[in-house]
């Protein structure tokens, strides 16, 4: 962490802030510069040292050296921590595709479904049973009988489970039906929930808040691992900006980024990205080709019928269709699908 001295900064500021630096077990080194001075504070201690630096006297800024975010970053572990979901590992060379609908309506679409994406080669049925929804006069999801469906499913197809944990009162019934923990947009900062998620022994899908910025993703990463699960997906879903002529902001830069400073995998979710089908196909290309470690996509039987989300999902044979051309755009960026 560097402190920026004011111009008008005494040597007892200077002397002041040195003492502390020290008191917090850190080493001060005081570069004299022309107009101002800077204290070089050398250790490890991160925020906790840096919050109330700014109250001293005689002190203009802090600037923290290291990332905020300890054990996601790449400064933690330089390789990939790859994540497993039942067989199938993600963080590798093989980009894994979770499909399935937004919600788990009944068992024989739900199977249809499943049966249809494992066919076209996705490792991972998602659903929702716990539903977070924007009213609470809508379809709120089938709760634990739509993770009986998902279980049932799961073990007749062999596709891991994903599902949406939505409060900490239910981790252990998610996680008892469960292969993947789903930690929705809009609970990316629900800290009781990350901290509970950090104790359960399956891996998290941490999706982007819409309004959340990216260091907030990874701090809320943080949470979890500093629990002691360091299985944590990271899901780019789009973020609500300005822009109208889609429903979120799916922003691919962020997949690139995400892989220069994380060594947690990072998946891309055009469907919620964008909210339109049409969009999807492109965008699943694109995240793939930035790097995007797996896909999280919305596929229905009948689009136009489904309870949530229609207007985002791909058919079945729309789902087939875009696997096959997303293994040539893997192939180009050395990947396979
Ligand atoms: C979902 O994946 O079904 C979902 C509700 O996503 P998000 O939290 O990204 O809106
Ligand atoms: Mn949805």
């Amino acid at each position: 962490m560097i402190i920026v001295m004011e111009p008008a900064a005494t040597q007892e500021n200077i002397q002041n802030v040195i003492e502390r630096v020290e008191a917090a077990g850190l080493e001060a080194i005081l570069l004299r510069g022309e107009s101002r001075n800077v204290i070089a504070a050398i250790g490890d201690k991160r925020e906790q040292v840096i919050n109330g630096w700014l109250a001293s006297p005689g002190v203009e800024r802090v600037i923290p050296i290291l990332s905020p975010y300890k054990l996601a970053s790449r400064e933690a572990s330089a390789g990939a921590t790859p994540v497993r979901i039942n067989g199938s590992v993600i963080g590798q060379q093989k980009v894994q595709v979770i499909a399935g609908p937004c919600a788990v309506e009944d068992f024989d679409s739900t199977l249809d479904t499943a049966e249809a994406v494992k066919r076209a080669g996705a490792v991972g049925l998602r659903g929702g049973a716990y539903k977070p929804r924007t009213s609470p006069h809508s379809f709120g999801g089938l709760e634990e009988e739509g993770l009986k469906i998902l279980h049932e499913i799961g073990k007749h197809t062999g596709l891991a489970i994903v599902t949406e944990v939505l409060g900490v009162e239910h981790v252990d019934l998610v996680a008892g039906y469960a292969d993947v923990l789903q930690v929705g947009a809009r609970n990316m900062q629900n800290f009781m929930l990350l901290k509970a998620l950090g104790k359960i022994g399956k891996p998290v899908l941490l999706k982007r808040g819409i309004s959340a910025s990216v260091d907030e993703l990874l701090l809320a990463a943080e949470y979890i691992m500093k629990g002691g699960n360091s299985q944590v997906i990271l899901c780019c879903r789009g973020i609500r900006t300005f822009e109208t002529h889609t429903r979120f902001t799916l922003s691919l830069s962020t997949v690139a980024h995400l892989k220069e400073v994380t060594h947690l995998p990072v998946i891309a979710d055009p469907s919620h990205g964008t909210g339109r089908q049409s969009l999807v196909p492109p965008m699943a290309k694109a995240a793939v080709a930035c790097g995007a470690d797996g896909l999280l996509i919305e596929v229905h039987p009948n689009p136009e019928r489904a309870l949530v989300d229609g207007q985002q999902s791909l058919t079945r044979e729309g789902f087939t269709q875009l696997m096959k051309e997303l293994r040539p755009v893997a192939a180009a960026v050395g990947r396979t699908i």
